[in-house]
């Protein structure tokens, strides 16, 4: 964070606030560990402050400090409303334009008081007063982290702030896998080791959370995946009978589309869900190196994201969104055989 943004979110600071802290709609660990990784220390501040989320997050995140007082906008609107109202201070964490938060956007672009965006997203919108984006961040918990830093804020890191922001780093980066892990974001990770974060409990908090009925779904989608050599491109489908069969719950196709990426060879994954009962196909698009799944997404799929994680959604049928799909690979071509 710059000089100029640190000394007015400092002196924002220095007296009481009511302060709402937003993610992204279907909040994911780095979305919902920001908000209360952050809310966690202007609690210490002394500050009054609620995460407001615009719909509900997976069970697989529920374990962080604070999680079950969350507000969702989706099943509150009236108090999300009021709570939007009465700030003196908004934070949006995890994206880039106001219509990430869903059904919240125009009571947000309503909002009179100052807003603090942070975030990693590229071409952020011009909504906040203090807005600290930077892509090369790994993650949203990661500038959080360096946020508290440059606010002169680390010595009130807990063990719990330090598992939501660990936790958001680990679930953004793969497990530190993907190339956004900078040797900053393992020697933010391990500071937060340092101040109470346990990695092997939250790893297993997050990712050996199963259920059978979860196992069953990534069988069912490993059997639907769809391999086009000579594209480099994995996809697969759910359709709205393969969720039911399997007792669908909220996260769990998260993670999913990557298995289409392990293939050798394979630089651009994607995953089609069908979510009848909104009238939508939701789309999760993965790739490796140069190819750009954020302007895909962007430009055919109503979405955005990073260069090489991308989400997005179609109105049309299942079926005909993938033909829709399979009949734009071959204008890619160059780019995937070059990626
Ligand atoms: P996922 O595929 O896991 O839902 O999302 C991957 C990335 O794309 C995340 O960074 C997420 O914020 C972004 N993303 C997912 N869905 C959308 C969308 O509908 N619009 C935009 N702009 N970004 C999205
Ligand atoms: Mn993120």
């Amino acid at each position: 964070m710059n000089v100029e943004n640190t000394k007015n979110l400092s002196n924002l600071l220095a007296v009481p606030q009511r302060i709402v802290l937003i993610p992204h709609r279907n909040p994911d660990g780095d979305a919902i560990g920001s908000c209360l990784g952050l809310s966690g220390y202007l609690k210490a501040l002394g500050q009054e402050v609620q995460v407001l989320a615009p719909n509900d997050f997976p069970e697989f995140l529920k374990w962080m400090p604070d999680a079950e007082n969350v507000v969702f906008y989706e099943s509150n609107t009236r108090r999300g409303d009021e709570l939007i109202q009465n700030a003196t201070l908004i934070f949006t964490l995890d994206f880039n334009a106001l219509n990430r938060a869903g059904i919240m956007e125009q009571q947000l672009a309503k909002a009179t008081c100052p807003m603090v965006l942070i975030d990693h997203h590229p071409e952020p919108d011009n909504y906040a007063q203090i807005s600290y984006s930077d892509t090369r961040a790994s993650s949203t918990c990661e500038l959080v982290y360096l946020t508290l830093a440059a606010l002169d804020g680390l010595h009130l890191i807990n063990p719990g702030i330090a598992s939501c922001l660990y936790a958001g780093i680990m679930t953004d980066t793969g497990s530190f896998k993907y190339p956004s892990t900078s040797p900053n974001t393992l020697r933010v990770a391990a500071n937060l080791m340092e101040k109470g974060a346990d990695h092997s409990e939250i790893h297993t908090l997050v990712y050996d959370a199963n259920s059978p009925q979860r196992l069953q779904l990534l069988g069912k989608a490993l059997r639907n995946l769809h391999i086009h050599s000579a594209l480099r491109t994995a996809y697969i489908t759910l359709s709205q009978e393969d969720l039911d069969s399997c007792n669908f719950q909220k996260g769990d196709t998260e993670g999913f589309v990557n298995y289409g990426l392990s293939i050798k060879n394979i630089v651009f994954a994607v995953i089609f869900i069908e979510h009848r009962s909104e009238g939508i196909v939701k789309i999760s698009l993965r790739s490796r190196g140069s190819f750009d799944v954020n302007s895909l997404a962007r430009t055919h799929f109503e979405g955005g994201g990073h260069r090489n994680a991308a989400g997005g959604k179609s109105n049309a049928s299942l079926e005909e969104t993938v033909t829709r799909f399979t009949a734009l690979l071959p204008s890619l071509k160059a780019e995937l055989l070059n990626a």
